[in-house]
């Protein structure tokens, strides 16, 4: 997702980076080419525009563009605008005083409404709660039975009562049962047709106004660009929605819809749908989207994966060397070859900082040959040299390139990766510092 945008972003950054000083011209000319890139993504135009004022208005001050590090301090008000766009804050469901909550679905036809009736009941069974699923779309073709063959795939009850009776009752009628089986929440799959109609509108208010819902959830399909942001006002008018499920957000979209709805709309993105298994869903993070699209990979969901792994005070150690930019050749090393374990390496490069474009772009395959020159060089080193790549000079670097039996060349782009990533690394951590004092990390 967002492949085409982040590409396009982390290039102007990059021209940026390679300048130490900036002028007013070159944050102009670099917010051009941002605000082309966004529109190019299919943002909605007021929301680009709102977008560059706030970051120009920022980033033109004497404080930026006299500090040692413009061209990071600029990428860091873009970070936190965009975040600030997506909605700042995660939003999570809204629980009733008196169970069961109650959870609508609504959305047209095709958008996956059906499909995440399933994934949020499995995901929030995940979360130790007993749902019930509600077919109660009655119109569609299949979509009783549907819900039906999910919920027995797996393992999660589902009221029906066929394709005859009013939604309003199926509804009413599942919520007693909840009640009396201690079911919570019940997350109803309502009626959807291809286009807004009133009919439709209608029964959904009537089954608002019976069933006194929770939370009312818009499943849009992100793939249709403007047209789920357009969709998005209507439904929000006259149902007034708790929340966005953005579906296929794993097509290629070009991500307009998730970085515009918020804002146009003004409800939160509470989930996105990232593929057809049930499992395919993730709790919305504004800033760690916003970290993604700008190219700066999710370290976090990486450092998630790697917990797996490695004990807690490893990653802990890990992580804070990650935001204070003291990751040095060492820990890259050992993290290698932590890495080796965890999965195909070209997957979990693409979520450290600025490789995946890398990789994109150069069409690199990382293969297990390519790894082994990397640990040789790094293992040609000594600890001092590892611990301190600075000091690595030309004649260290032919000792190097000699002892792992590769070349210089191999090694000078080792090392000038690694600064780069460490430059990145570090900024990074900058900005993760707010997120942490939040307890931004899970
Ligand atoms: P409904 O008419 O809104 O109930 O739509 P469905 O739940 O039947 O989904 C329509 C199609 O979209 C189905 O083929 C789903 O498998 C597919 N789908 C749903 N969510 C996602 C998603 O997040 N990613 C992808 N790639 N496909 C999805």
């Amino acid at each position: 997702m967002f492949e085409a945008l982040t590409d396009r972003l982390t290039d102007v950054f990059q021209r940026i980076g390679r300048k130490g000083r900036l002028t007013e011209q070159d944050v102009d000319e670099a917010l051009r080419e941002v605000r082309r890139a966004l529109l190019e993504a299919d943002v909605n135009y007021r929301v680009v525009k709102d977008f560059i004022a706030a970051v120009r208005e920022q980033a033109i001050g004497e404080d930026v563009l006299r500090s040692l590090t413009p061209a990071q301090q600029v990428i860091s008000i873009v970070h936190k605008e965009l975040v600030r766009v997506l909605g700042s804050e995660r939003v999570p469901l809204t629980w009733a005083s008196q169970p069961p909550t109650v959870i609508l679905l609504v959305g047209l036809q095709g958008s996956g409404k059906t499909t995440h009736v399933a994934k949020l009941g499995h995901h929030l069974r995940g979360e130790g709660r007993q749902p019930l699923l509600v077919a109660a779309d009655i119109y569609r073709p299949a979509a009783v039975e549907q819900l039906r063959t999910l919920g027995r795939q797996h393992d999660l009850p589902v009221y029906d009562e066929g394709t005859q009776a009013k939604p309003v009752e199926i509804v009413k009628h599942a919520i007693k049962l909840a009640r009396e089986r201690r079911l919570d929440p019940v997350i109803v799959d309502t009626a959807g047709r291809l286009q807004i109609d009133e009919r439709m509108m209608q029964e959904l208010e009537e089954i608002k106004a019976a069933v006194r819902p929770s939370e009312i959830l818009l499943v849009a399909d992100a793939m249709t660009g403007q047209e789920a942001v357009s969709v998005a006002e209507e439904f929000h008018r006259r149902l007034q929605l708790t929340g966005l499920i953005l579906t296929k957000m794993d097509g290629d979209a070009r991500g307009g819809a998730a970085l515009s709805i918020r804002s146009v709309v003004g409800v939160p993105i509470k989930f996105i749908g990232t593929g057809e298994r049930v499992d395919a869903l993730e709790p919305f993070y504004p800033e760690r989207l916003a970290t993604r699209i700008l190219g700066m990979g999710d370290v976090l969901s990486l450092i998630e994966k790697a917990q797996q792994q490695i004990s807690q005070e490893e990653s802990e150690r890990l992580q804070e060397k990650v935001l204070t930019g003291t990751f040095n050749l060492e820990d890259f090393l050992n993290q290698l070859q932590q890495i080796k374990r965890m999965g195909p390496l070209t997957q979990l490069l693409e979520m450290l900082p600025g490789v995946g474009q890398a990789l994109r772009q150069q069409q690199v395959q990382i293969s297990d040959d390519e790894y082994k020159h990397i640990e040789a060089i790094i293992l040609s080193m000594t600890p001092e040299e590892r611990r301190h790549p600075d000091i690595i000079n030309f004649s260290r670097r032919r000792r190097i390139a000699r002892g792992s039996g590769t070349s210089m060349a191999e090694v000078n782009q080792l090392l000038s990766q690694f600064k780069q990533m460490q430059r990145v690394m570090a900024q990074l951590g900058d900005m993760a510092g707010v997120g942490r004092r939040r307890g931004g990390l899970r």
